[in-house]
């Protein structure tokens, strides 16, 4: 029974491209948020219009992507909700958390619609559309865009932008909780990369996945590699990389594609927790479209702590971070005779750079507001 749902569910999400509106559809009709608006004025359909998230503010958030149907529909949802309720939402703290009576009164409509949703896909990408919904509105106007850090400790003047070889290709695969967090380390990689290089795909987000696993068919099941830190899960390393590949097939990507047909790599990024249930999407996934083996899960041999978990004693990965994670596979790819020639330790320590520019921000944020730099000093005895 639960395989079954399962197999419905992630077969939803490989249907077309009108899957995710349609869910938007529906999700509306259940939620019923704008049964106000019918008998709204003009004056407050057009103040609608101009908090409705356009596609630059959109893509502004390190995407390239069209803005998701699931995700405008909950913007258009609490906007509707402000009108019926004569006012206006606010958000308090990180993360896009909704205050005060506007708050009591979506919690009740969210929870409700969410509970008429039957399908867990559909759950999924309702839960996913609203907490990204939230955290765009949230920060709008506070976070620059491009660091996702407060205005005032915006780091993007001290990155340093690089150029990622062309024969790698990163896919940011984040949890809605993630994005737009400050300490987020993900963003780091399209900061330098950028945005082609280093792809931001947000789980649950119909749009995102659809265009990520678009990529992964092109690219064969040879080319596509994920990275996860689970010691029971079944691992290769990054030498079965090159023993997947003949030594013929790899010069003929280099010379005949330019590059092309890059290696695409995975990196988790959630919490612990939340990586657990990204991992088991991708697995089902990649078993849906490649068969039992699912994908390849690569354990990295040299990954170091990062200097993140000072200030972040949670992360996604045990001891270390998404970036870092891109650090230590660049580095261990790098001595390995067949990709030592184009320069991916450069890139590694590009991507550290960010991550220290990163950090030095983020302290200087703790100093100023009179914080503690550090959670735990035992963390710092453990990594200096
Ligand atoms: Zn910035």
């Amino acid at each position: 029974m639960a395989a079954q749902t399962t197999s419905r569910a992630l077969t939803l999400c490989s249907r077309s491209p009108l899957r995710a509106r349609e869910l938007a559809k529906v999700v509306n009709s259940r939620m019923e948020f704008r049964s106000s608006l019918s008998n709204g004025s003009l004056a407050s359909s057009s103040s609608r219009e101009e908090a409705v998230i356009g596609v630059e503010e959109w893509q502004g958030w390190g995407t390239s992507s069209a803005i998701p149907a699931m995700v405008m529909e909950v913007v258009r949802n609490l906007k509707g909700l402000e009108e019926e309720m004569n006012s206006q939402m606010s958000f308090g703290g990180l993360g896009g958390k909704l205050k005060g009576s506007f708050k009591v009164q979506e919690d009740k409509k969210h929870r409700a619609t969410y509970k008429a949703l039957v399908d867990s896909e559909e759950k999924l990408q309702f839960f996913s559309a609203r907490q990204i919904a939230c955290r765009l509105l949230g920060s709008r106007g506070y976070l620059c865009q491009k660091c996702w850090l407060a205005k005032e400790d915006c780091m993007c003047s001290k990155v340093v932008p690089s150029m990622l070889w062309n024969g790698i290709r990163f896919w940011v695969y984040m949890h809605p909780k993630d994005f737009l967090r400050q300490n987020n380390t993900g963003k780091v990689l399209w900061q330098i990369f950028g945005l082609q290089a280093a792809t931001l795909c947000l789980y649950g987000i119909h749009e995102h996945e659809e265009i990520m696993w678009d990529a992964f068919k092109l690219a064969g099941k040879s080319k596509v590699w994920w990275l996860y830190p689970n010691k029971n899960a079944p691992s290769k390393t990054v030498m079965d990389i090159v023993s997947c590949k003949s030594s013929g097939d790899l010069d003929l990507d280099q010379q005949t594609t330019n590059g092309k047909r890059p290696l695409h790599f995975i990196l988790l990024d959630g919490t612990w927790n939340n990586s657990a249930a990204m991992f088991r999407r991708l697995k089902e996934q990649a078993e849906l479209v490649w068969g039992e083996e699912g994908l390849p899960c690569i354990s990295l041999a040299m990954l170091g702590a990062s200097p993140m978990h000072r200030l972040r004693p949670q992360p996604s990965w045990d001891r270390t971070c998404t970036a870092a994670a891109a650090t230590g596979l660049l580095a261990e790819l790098h001595q390995l005779p067949e990709f030592s020639s184009f320069g991916l330790e450069e890139q590694a320590e590009a991507v550290e750079d960010g991550l220290e520019t990163l950090l030095h921000a983020l302290t200087a944020r703790r100093l100023r507001m009179g914080r503690s730099i550090t959670r735990k000093e035992r963390h710092i005895n453990n990594i200096c």
